[in-house]
């Protein structure tokens, strides 16, 4: 069992107490974190230890990313002045094009950016399945495998054409029961629930103006006749507010609370427009947010409310969303937006950049049903760690390691333990060859860009 000890960091463990040590000390034995305290580490019988002098560094637990569609990133920079309907119509046609390659290069190119961003856990929210398009949800769980993020894919479908009122062209919406035998199949296939788990998959119909009310209803009754989580977009615009309102005659939460949709298994990313009875409806049913401020800013969608949901209690997360609205997809800086859009819109007081980070890790780890393993640096606890290297011209002399961290330039990173392993090392992706992934990346970029045009 491999033993890798962190020594004289600055560790935020974000446990229940918040406990911070400035020179403090992380045991990793195997896949999970043995012993966190001040000082350093206590000498111990045990196997030969990797011992890394982690001075000058600040460690936090691997952030946790709730929200996002990895095969975007071969679409990065298209439709760049749209609100969401326009960008979607941008690149429906597009996407209409996605084959179990290219998805494999997106995905593979998109998870070394996360984890490069501290990342340690991400979902991935698929929903494009053209016909004839080959197993492109194989493809990102190939993708994860490679780069080593903790994974958490889900389902996505969309049976909702433009002929039937919906948004998708035709082409690429899936008929309802093969979206249900399909995700099915995935759940049998990829879920696993055991303790310390590497993969869980969950059940994501895309969107209310992509997906039939039957489809939803039944994929909940699915997810839960398999025990697995539940994920879809909510109140993202101030267009789907008004399309909840002609179609279905309520707001976003009540047609979602009508279909079965709101619950401790259920997460929803957005939720930019939820009215004070939607964010208490949240509240009390334990159905949790992905909050997405750099994806909503960058579609003009307006400002989450998250302030309103943390102190109403409503699990909260961050998430980077997909890379065609989102081009930097880094979590730090969902972290960073985070306090800054909170206080444009609230105020000064209105999101802390603690706060920001528990968002960020055990917010996160909450709203994905993992945080008694993850999200928090404990003994006991599944060893994904982030360490921040700020004590470089950039960081030095900053008073607050975590207001540095958060408010300040990304620092490099020094290491990603996910599970014990080590991903990133010195800034590099240490698990796959990062310039060939750039490489494939671009040329399924051009193939794909280049078919839908
Ligand atoms: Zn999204």
């Amino acid at each position: 069992m491999a033993r890798i000890i962190l020594n004289a960091a600055f560790v935020a463990t974000v446990n229940a107490d918040r406990d911070e040590f400035a020179a403090g000390h992380l045991v990793v034995d195997g896949s999970r974190i043995a012993a966190v305290g001040p000082g350093p580490a206590p000498a111990t019988p045990g196997p030969a230890a990797r011992v890394i002098d982690a001075g000058g560094c600040l460690a936090t637990p691997g952030f946790v990313n709730t929200h996002h569609h990895l095969y975007q990133w071969v679409t990065r920079g298209l439709a760049t002045d749209q609100n969401l309907f326009g960008w979607l119509t941008a690149l429906y046609p597009i996407w209409a094009g996605l084959d179990p390659e290219i998805v494999r290069a997106a995905a593979t190119a998109g998870l070394a950016a996360l984890a490069r961003s501290g990342c340690s856990t991400t979902m991935d929210h698929h929903y494009v399945f053209p016909a004839g398009g080959g197993d492109v949800l194989a493809a990102t769980v190939a993708a994860a495998r490679d780069v080593g993020l903790r994974f958490h894919p889900t389902r996505g479908s969309m049976d909702l054409g433009a002929s039937a009122g919906g948004l998708p062209p035709d082409e690429i919406v899936e008929d309802t029961d093969e979206i249900l035998a399909a995700t099915e199949q995935a759940i049998a296939r990829y879920h696993d629930p055991s303790a310390g788990s590497m993969l869980r998959l969950a059940v994501a119909p895309t969107s209310p103006f992509s997906v039939t009310e039957r489809l939803m209803r039944d994929a909940a009754e699915l997810a839960r006749a398999h025990d697995v989580r539940l994920h879809t977009h909510l109140a993202e615009t101030v267009e789907e507010v008004d399309f909840c309102a002609e179609q279905f005659g309520c707001t976003p939460a009540e047609y979602a609370e009508s279909l079965g949709w709101l619950g401790p298994d259920v997460w929803m990313a957005h939720c930019v427009h939820l009215d004070d009875a939607g964010v208490a409806r949240f509240a009390a049913s334990g159905t949790g947010v992905a909050h997405c401020p750099s994806s909503n800013a960058r579609l003009g969608a307006g400002i989450a409310r998250t302030r309103a949901l943390i102190d109403a209690g409503v699990p909260t997360g961050l998430g980077v969303d997909g890379a065609a609205s989102n081009e930097a997809s880094s979590l730090l800086d969902e972290a960073r937006h985070a306090v800054l859009f909170a206080r444009a819109a609230g105020g000064p007081a209105a999101l802390s950049p603690r706060q920001a980070l528990e968002l960020a890790t055990i917010g996160g780890a909450r709203v994905l049903g993992r945080e008694d393993e993850i999200g928090s640096l404990e003994a006991g606890k599944l060893a994904d760690i982030a360490l921040w290297r700020m004590d470089t011209a950039a960081h030095a002399g900053i008073a607050d390691p975590v207001a540095g961290l958060v408010l300040g330039p990304p620092p490099p990173l020094e290491f990603l333990l996910v599970n014990g392993q080590v991903l990133v090392e010195s800034g590099r992706v240490v698990t796959i060859d990062e310039e060939h992934a750039g490489r494939a990346a671009a040329a399924a970029s051009a193939r794909l860009v280049g078919r839908g045009r």
